[in-house]
C-alpha cells in the first residue's frame, strides 16, 4: 500500500465580486490518505501535524 497522505484545506464560499466567484479559508483542514487516513475536519495544523507524523511513521 502506497502512502500518500495529502491536506485539504477546507473553503467557505464568500459572495461573488463583479461575478468572481470567491472562497475563504475556514482555518480547518483534513488529511487523508489512501491507506485509509482520515482525520476529518480539523484544526489545519492538526491536520499538517497528523499528515507528517504519518508519512514518518510509515516512509521506513
Ligand atoms: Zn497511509
Amino acid at each position: 500500500m502506497e502512502h500518500q497522505p495529502s491536506v485539504q484545506a477546507e473553503t467557505r464560499d464568500l459572495p461573488p465580486v463583479d461575478g468572481w466567484r470567491r472562497v475563504e479559508r475556514t482555518g480547518r483542514a483534513r488529511a487523508t490518505c489512501p491507506c485509509g487516513l482520515d482525520t476529518g475536519m480539523v484544526p489545519t495544523s492538526d491536520a499538517w501535524g497528523k499528515a507528517t507524523e504519518h508519512d514518518v511513521a510509515t516512509s521506513s
